[in-house]
């Protein structure tokens, strides 16, 4: 147990569930009968497909939200699945108590499913040797096919989705497993690329009907296929950056899109010292103070998942000013140049939340990094306590 006389932890990231059950009835709002995201001309797509399904995509710790607690704010946001990458990741959840609907769909090459279909897990499968473990193991197992229609990741190739299609109805047939939905993943490679996968998919659907399937779930599209791309909705869209309020476009903030950001990543300064002009701050001396100033130091370095490319550039603000990291980050700590400004021990040291409340945001750390908003949340560590707020 952490010993704290007081106040917030050391390195905090506080997680608002009451933003994540918002951004599940924002999407679901916008991915609704009538609203189409996204303007038209842009999109060239003016067939909305009507309510699909939510699945709430809580895999890697719920993006470093914590899978469970963002499980079970977006199932009270009105979330109808959720969505795993490990079968571990969705025992987890069940462990919780969780009973929603679960899909898992990374597997192990060496591992079985017998404990998956024990605990009520639906696998997504993407080869006839997976879709074989899967009929093999103890139980009925709920399959989802994943077929590969343009991403080259997971999924059946499409020179392989007839023979896929028949070993699945094969074993339906013998009562060995239940094809319960047919998806694919979409490679956001622009707009024509988008429609043609639609399209491939749909050609999927229509040979797996064919063949005798009748998979009531079909799923194609994330959050930014979701919000931009109505005729990829189809039965459910997959929600993972979106339920955290983040923007998975370049040129639409969280609030442009009707989100907001659930998680603040903060930390105590440690030590404030007062330095002459020309003095070097951390390693390399890639930042000399240009006057005499105050220096703070912060608790988090990249071994908390605050990349070290962000040095010199990341954002930071304390009592209500934004500063910069000054020079290197290193390990587990970094240096804020306050210039003459003065603080205090203990002040907080907030690297990002929610910009409409004067913050600094992931998207700015994503930018002084070189990476997307997604790497920054998703890596940060375990030694950073989460905690929650509704
Ligand atoms: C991670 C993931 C998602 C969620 O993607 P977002 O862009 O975060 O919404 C959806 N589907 C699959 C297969 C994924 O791996």
């Amino acid at each position: 147990m952490t010993e704290r006389s007081s106040g917030r932890p050391f390195r905090e990231a506080r997680v608002d569930l009451a933003a994540i059950a918002h951004n599940v009835r924002a999407i679901r709002a916008a991915i609704g009968d009538t609203a189409v995201t996204g303007d038209p001309a842009v999109t060239g797509d003016s067939a909305a497909t009507g309510a699909a399904m939510v699945m709430a995509v809580v895999k890697a710790g719920g993006y470093g939200h914590g899978a469970v607690p963002a499980a079970r704010a977006a199932l009270d946001g009105g979330a109808d699945w959720l969505g795993v990458v490990d079968i571990d990741e969705a025992h987890e959840l069940r462990a919780a108590g969780v009973s929603a609907p679960i899909l898992a769909w990374l597997h192990d090459p060496n591992r079985g499913f017998d404990d998956a279909i024990a605990d009520g897990i639906d696998l997504g499968l993407g080869s006839t040797e997976q879709l074989n473990r899967a009929a093999a193991a103890t139980g009925t197992a709920n399959v989802q096919l994943k077929v590969d229609t343009g991403l080259s990741r997971g999924g059946a190739g499409r020179s392989e989705w007839a023979g896929l299609f028949r070993a699945a109805a094969l074993h339906e047939r013998r009562g060995q497993l239940r094809v319960r939905g047919l998806w694919s993943h979409l490679a956001n490679a622009g707009h024509a690329e988008d429609l043609a996968q639609v399209a491939l998919f749909e050609e999927a659907i229509a040979l797996a009907a064919d063949i005798g399937l009748t998979p009531e779930l079909t799923h194609l599209a994330a959050t930014a296929g979701a919000l931009r791309v109505p005729s990829a909705r189809f039965g459910m869209v997959r929600i993972g950056l979106g339920l955290y309020g983040l923007s998975p476009f370049d040129d639409a903030t969280s609030a442009a899109i009707g989100l907001r950001p659930a998680l603040e990543l903060s930390a105590a300064i440690t030590s404030i010292k007062r330095v002459p002009a020309g003095t070097g701050v951390s390693y390399g001396y890639a930042h000399r103070t240009a006057d005499d100033c105050y220096l703070a130091l912060v608790p988090l370095g990249y071994a908390d998942g605050i990349p070290r490319s962000a040095s010199a550039r990341g954002p930071v603000s304390i009592n209500g000013r934004i500063y910069r990291v000054a020079g290197r980050i290193a390990m587990d700590q970094f240096v804020v140049d306050l210039g003459s400004d003065v603080a205090a021990v203990g002040d907080r040291a907030i690297l990002f939340g929610d910009p409409a409340a004067g913050l600094p945001s992931a998207e700015d750390w994503a930018a002084a990094a070189g990476t997307i908003n997604y790497e920054i949340v998703a890596r940060l560590g375990t030694r950073i306590e989460r905690t929650y707020s509704s």
